[in-house]
Formats: structure tokens, C-alpha cells, sequence
């Protein structure tokens, strides 16, 4: 019965903010959890402590998943840990912000590697196992920027956009072998990424969401969590925001 697997997580950028706040409420749901991160050791072992405080087992990986190398670093050490992984999240994702006229084609190519083909990277490996095992669920984050688009951000919203086509192009090809791909939207989340914006930038942000506030990590955790269920089954290649109405 499918009752009775002990499911693996895997969270891309596990070790702060939202990518954090999932992989502390898939443990809650049960699954084991693979915490991979870029450079914050400590961080990634905290979230990693956190979620075996649910009484499930966690480990902490280093991996660049921007690469290749890393990417199988990552899958490795998940599959010879856990022997199986049953939902990828593709959480990991870096901003580097300026308007199109000054935007550098490194900086543009640093957004466009780490947020999509870092997410492309996973969802292959990824969809090699899940195949294999007939079971699966791939959760991207996305943005409401990818969504509606921002100045400043086009390296940023190209990359969130792409995730929404990569997510739906997932959908239709693992589709028949149980797997399925959705992509969460956040709206402004309180985390790092958005800590460093200027006031008058988050007062602008805040007269265009409905609910009145910004959310919190565990918000679009929560979502997450309930893509990643068993019971979401029949949800593929869907795009939910979780942004208090920003987007509509
Ligand atoms: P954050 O606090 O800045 O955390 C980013 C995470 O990504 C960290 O765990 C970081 O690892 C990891 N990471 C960065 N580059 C990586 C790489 N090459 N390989 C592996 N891990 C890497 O960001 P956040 O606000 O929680 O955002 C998480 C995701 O949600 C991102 O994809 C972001 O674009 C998306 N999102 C955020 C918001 C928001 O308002 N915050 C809104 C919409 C979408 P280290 O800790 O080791 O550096």
C-alpha cells in the first residue's frame, strides 16, 4: 500500500526563508528531507535539526545546483541515503536586480542558471527516478513577477516565467507515469531576498495586495506541502499564487 512508503523530499536552497519554512512542513507530513544549500553551513544544519525534531530524517547537502556536477552531488547523496525520492521542490533562487539598460549579460546569465536551469537540472534527475517509481510530485517557485513581469527584474521574471513553462512542459511528459508538476507564485514574502528592498519600494508593493500584508514563509509552505501530498494527485501543471491577491 501506498500508505506504508516512507517519502523523500528533496528542497533546493533548504537552508533559509521559504525553501526553510517547506522543507519544515513536509517533515511535519512525514517525509524525510534532503536540506541542499549553496554556502550556509550552519543555517542548512539548523533547518536540517529542525526537521528531524518532527521525527523524520533530515541531511544537509552542499550543491551548486546551477551545475551539473552539483545536481548529481545532490541526487546521489539523496538516493544512496534515502533510496528514493518522491518530491523535488525547486525553491533555490538569487536576484541580481537592475533595469534592462544596465542590466550585465553575467548578471543576467547568474539569475538564468541558478532559478531555471537549476530547476531543469533537478527535474531531470529527478524525473528519472520518479518514472522508475511511478510516483512523484516537482514543485517549482515561481513569482507573481513571473507572472505579471517587473522593472528592474527581467533577468529575474524571465527565469520565473520560464519555471511556469518548464513546470507545464513537466506535466504533460510525466503525466502518465504519476508524476506530477506544479509551480507555487509567491507574492512578497518576508525572507532575506526581499529584506534589503527600500521602504518606498515594499509601501508601493503593500497598496497592491488585497489581504493588506506581506506573507510569511510558512504561507507558501503551506502550499507546498499540500502539492507535495499524496492526495494532490490529480493537480498537475498549475500555477497558485500565494500572494493575497496580488496577482489577479
Ligand atoms: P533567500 O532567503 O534568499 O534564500 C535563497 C535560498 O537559495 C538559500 O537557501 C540559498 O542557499 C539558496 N541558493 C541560492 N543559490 C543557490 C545555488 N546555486 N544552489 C543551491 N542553493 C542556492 O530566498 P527566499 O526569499 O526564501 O526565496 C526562495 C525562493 O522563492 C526563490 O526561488 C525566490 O525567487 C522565490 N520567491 C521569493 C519571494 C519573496 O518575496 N521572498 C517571492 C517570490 C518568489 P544559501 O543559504 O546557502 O545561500
Amino acid at each position: 500500500m501506498s500508505e506504508q512508503i516512507q517519502r523523500t523530499a528533496i528542497v533546493t536552497g533548504g537552508s533559509r526563508g521559504i525553501g526553510r519554512a517547506v522543507c519544515v512542513a513536509l517533515a511535519k507530513s512525514g517525509m524525510n528531507v534532503v536540506v541542499n544549500y549553496a554556502g550556509s553551513a550552519s543555517a542548512a544544519e539548523e533547518t536540517a535539526q529542525l526537521c528531524a525534531e518532527q521525527g523524520v530524517q533530515a541531511i544537509a547537502v552542499q550543491a551548486d545546483v546551477s551545475t551539473e556536477q552539483g545536481c548529481a552531488l545532490l541526487f546521489d547523496t539523496a538516493t544512496n541515503q534515502f533510496g528514493r525520492v518522491d518530491v523535488l521542490v525547486n525553491n533555490a533562487g538569487i536576484t541580481r536586480d537592475n533595469l534592462v539598460m544596465r542590466l550585465t549579460e553575467e548578471d543576467f546569465d547568474a539569475v538564468i542558471n541558478t532559478n531555471l536551469k537549476g530547476a531543469f537540472l533537478c527535474a531531470k534527475k529527478a524525473a528519472r527516478i520518479m518514472m522508475k517509481q511511478r510516483y512523484g510530485r516537482i514543485i517549482s517557485i515561481s513569482s507573481v513577477v513571473g507572472v505579471r513581469g517587473n522593472a528592474g527584474q527581467a533577468n529575474y521574471a524571465a527565469s520565473k516565467a520560464g519555471l511556469i513553462g518548464l513546470t507545464k512542459s513537466l506535466a504533460k511528459e510525466l503525466g502518465s507515469r504519476g508524476v506530477t508538476a506544479n509551480a507555487v507564485a509567491p507574492g512578497f514574502i518576508d525572507t532575506d531576498m526581499t529584506k534589503v528592498l527600500p521602504d518606498a519600494v515594499k509601501e508601493n508593493i503593500l497598496s497592491q495586495i488585497p489581504l493588506g500584508n506581506f506573507g510569511k514563509p510558512e504561507d507558501v509552505a503551506a502550499a507546498v506541502a499540500f502539492l507535495a501530498a499524496e492526495q494532490a494527485g490529480y493537480i498537475t501543471g498549475q500555477v497558485l499564487c500565494v500572494d493575497g491577491g496580488m496577482a489577479m
